[in-house]
């Protein structure tokens, strides 16, 4: 099989865990063709965001110093991590260049004083830049060729919006296939980093956060990969959170829309267009734990017939987030109220998460994160308070559930049941909607009120039985 993996920061954040990866690799590579993934290694973009801040605010000292604790600690892994003297100094040899460049660029930032996106891409980008160095050359160390490459020296052309860029598919496929086919031809792993690329112009760009696995499925569908691996601490996708629901069951196969929609509610966290490159070649891409590799994990596929006997698959819930109604008589059968509210609310850079209006249209419900629960209520008081508002009713804490499950469009009963148990447990339902595709059912409670809803709606749609 022609095989992506690619591997989170926390799979690759000890010399340990770094060993086990390259040893798992080297026994694949016997049957498979690889290209691997990799993110920074876990807290190093992080690390390099806060660097950015600090060059933001002049504090010049704490800028170096945390770039030293990420050159520190990337040194020591090296150090740890690879048994064979030679490679080990080549290795630090190599990253050594990419210290040296790392600490210009942040002097060179620290004299302009200024963050541009630009230099913010390239600064971040170099997470992935040293993490590929340390897995390819303890490939090596177990005996295989590999050689590390940055997104943009695979050949990952993306257009020039920096922090949010997108790939030109286009010229990607011929240099990704052209730089992967010379490897695959001399049995020589290439690992790619992650999560970021280059622009026509050669400056480095990056897809946002968490944008590895979106690297993973680019190559993917460039090389035409039989399967996509996305290696994390996870075992897959799960029925519920394990923390909140004892007998939550792991997912042994979903859809990619109910992967998709599974994303979005954090049951796992993966870059939001993840998805695009897979469903038009229809790869298969699991979800793996690469601490328990027996563990065959999550299978997402483009099959809308998996266990749906099964009309929900997985309930999840976000907490901590503000309920804000809005009401007054002069929005009914008002055009352009809601483009207001959502102008004003969208000016002031505050994400919605959910929407309800009643076909009255005298009041329109939204959600948004407790963080950002004053700001929204003081820009619409400001902005629209008097003229198309007459009231704000705002509730703090509250949490969304939502059921997901392909299975849950067109069958009938599936909201009775849903309020049924709801209401059995005596919990509230402040709000409720449901996108036309039935793919999602969502409603919000008090946050207090939340695990006994996700519990009671686990229990009545039996997913401890999932599979
Ligand atoms: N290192 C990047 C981040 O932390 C990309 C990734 O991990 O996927 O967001
Ligand atoms: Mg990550």
């Amino acid at each position: 099989m022609r095989l992506v993996l690619k591997y989170g920061g926390t799979s690759i954040s000890s010399a340990k865990d770094i060993q086990a990866v390259a040893n798992h690799i080297n026994s694949l590579s016997k049957k498979n063709e690889l290209v691997i993934v990799c993110s920074a290694i876990s807290g190093t973009t992080d690390d390099l965001i806060e660097i950015s801040k600090l060059i933001k605010s002049e504090n010049k000292d704490k800028a170096e110093q945390l770039a030293s604790k990420i050159i520190n600690r990337h040194k020591q892994l090296a150090k740890q991590l690879i048994k064979k003297s030679i490679i080990r100094k080549k290795l630090l040899e190599k990253l050594d260049i990419d210290f040296r460049e790392l600490v210009a660029l942040i002097e060179g930032m620290v004299l302009l004083g200024e963050v541009t996106n630009r230099s913010m891409d390239y600064l971040i980008s170099f997470g992935e830049r040293l993490s590929i160095k340390l897995i390819s050359f303890a490939i090596n160390d177990v005996g295989k060729k590999s050689i590390p490459l940055t997104g943009k020296e695979v050949g990952i052309v993306t257009d020039s919006n920096f922090g949010e860029s997108k790939p030109l598919m286009d010229t990607t496929r011929l240099r990704i296939s052209k730089t992967t086919d010379l490897l695959f031809s001399t049995r020589t792993i290439p690992v790619v980093g992650g999560f970021a690329g280059a622009d026509q112009h050669g400056h480095v760009t990056t897809f946002g956060r968490g944008g590895s696995d979106y690297t993973a499925t680019i190559i993917g569908s460039c090389i035409k990969a039989d399967e996509i691996w996305l290696m994390s601490d996870v075992d897959g996708l799960m029925t519920a959170d394990p923390k909140i629901v004892k007998n939550a069951k792991l997912l042994n196969e979903v859809s990619y829309i109910e992967a998709i929609e599974m994303a979005l509610f954090g049951a796992k966290q993966i870059h939001p267009r993840t998805f695009e490159p897979l469903l038009t070649k229809k790869i298969p891409m699991r979800i793996r734990n690469s601490f328990n590799i027996k563990n065959q994990g999550t299978l997402v596929t483009d099959s809308h017939s998996t266990s749906t006997k099964n009309t929900v698959k997985c309930v999840s819930n976000i907490r901590h987030n503000g309920l804000i109604d809005i009401r007054g008589g002069s929005m009914v059968g008002t055009p352009g109220t809601a483009a207001k509210i959502f102008a004003t609310l969208a000016k002031a850079g505050i994400n919605v998460m959910m929407i309800s209006q009643n076909p009255s249209e005298s009041s329109i419900t939204i959600v948004v994160k407790n963080t950002a629960l004053e700001k929204a209520v003081n820009v619409l008081e400001m902005e629209l308070l008097g003229n198309i508002i007459k009231k704000l009713e705002v509730t703090t804490d509250v949490a969304i559930i939502a059921l997901i499950g392909s299975g849950m469009r067109g069958t009938v009963g599936v909201a009775s049941k849903v309020f049924g148990a709801i209401e059995k447990n005596k919990v509230n339902v402040a709000m409720i909607t449901q996108g036309s595709s039935e793919l999602n059912l969502a409603f919000v409670v008090k946050d207090s009120d939340f695990k006994i809803a996700v519990q009671a709606l686990h229990d009545t749609f039996e997913l401890d039985k999932i599979n």
